[in-house]
């Protein structure tokens, strides 16, 4: 009954509120950016859907990966008057979302002089990090969900706005906790998965419940892809942890490793995407600015064919 509650108070939330705050903030968030100068936010056709190499594992379901597809892209329409004025109505009010394309940075070094653009402090912040020893990696959740509540739990507000988590959330709301030393597991589809990336810092001794994993996290982001969009869903650090840039290293970190791993599991992901230009105050919109996010519109490319776009039985629904 709770989770159907929350279902409904959330569609309310996507339908209503958010093309209001699209149409309202929408023009001001995105004023401080180049594209604001050069006719709106750049246009990336992008690939979400099921295609012949997932395999009858994939994890592209009915579910939380096509809310996020729903939510921040736009349908391709036609070249007639009736398709064009709608196009238009549909980006007044819809989203931002902010994004990099990946298309655009052969290197990592490339991508680091935008971010130095941007604000000369980032890159040292980074580098001091790592400096002191934090270390960021793919993690399992199990392995590691007392520091992850004792993340989510370390401050009263943050940049989004207060946190009902510092009240209410109990460890095992996060995950299951493992009972033994586990580590992450590679995901079914290589195109369509979820994935904890973590900020650990060395230290012998320390444990989870009983078990001891001789480091302690302390910020950690779960990423989610769908086809060739990578999407941050949850990232947060620890409140003690957060002034030593350990936020700034992890995303460094990630966008490292999409542009210059040869896994199958980045092969082929153009958009990282953060949210949305509406979302949150103007201190998290500077905090994506200064990562190198932009505005940008994603337009959903038709799937290739019906076949592979179906709904999936409940027994293929899993990973
Ligand atoms: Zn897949």
């Amino acid at each position: 009954m709770a989770n159907r509650l929350k279902a409904a108070a959330l569609a309310v939330y996507h339908t209503t509120y958010e093309p209001a705050l699209a149409l309202v903030l929408g023009p001001r968030r995105i004023s401080g950016f180049e594209c604001a100068a050069a006719g709106g936010p750049p246009e990336v056709a992008i690939h979400p859907h099921r295609v012949a190499g997932c395999g009858p594992a994939c994890g592209f379901d009915q579910g939380e990966r096509r809310r996020v597809v729903a939510r921040y892209s736009l349908k391709t329409r036609g070249d007639g008057a009736l398709d064009r004025a709608l196009g238009r109505a549909a980006r007044r009010l819809s989203l931002t979302p902010m994004a990099i394309d990946l298309d655009r940075f052969p290197s990592h070094t490339d991508f680091q002089a935008l971010v130095k653009r941007r604000s000369s402090r980032t890159l040292p912040k980074i580098r001091k990090a790592a400096k002191m020893g934090y270390v960021a990696e793919r993690f399992s959740v199990h392995a590691h969900v007392y520091d992850i509540h004792a993340v989510r739990t370390s401050m009263r507000s943050r940049a989004a706005g207060p946190v009902l988590d510092y009240w209410f959330l109990k460890p095992e709301d996060v995950a299951k906790p493992a009972g033994r030393p586990a580590t992450w597991r590679m995901p079914k589809c290589p195109r369509h998965w979820t994935l904890w990336w973590g900020v650990f810092l060395p230290e012998p001794g320390h444990v989870q419940g009983k078990v001891q994993v001789d480091r302690r996290l302390v910020a950690y982001m779960k990423l989610m892809r769908i086809g060739d969009v990578l999407h941050y869903t949850d990232l947060m650090g620890h409140g003690e942890h957060l002034g030593h840039g350990v936020m700034n290293l992890l995303h460094d970190a990630i966008i490292r490793w999409l542009i210059e791993s040869d896994e199958p599991l980045v092969e082929g992901v153009r958009v990282v995407l953060y949210g949305a230009a509406e979302h949150g105050g103007e201190g998290l919109l500077t905090w994506k600015k200064r990562a190198g996010f932009e505005p940008m519109r994603l337009i959903l490319a038709p799937a290739p064919d019906g076949k592979t776009d179906a709904p999936l039985s409940r027994d293929r629904r899993a990973g």
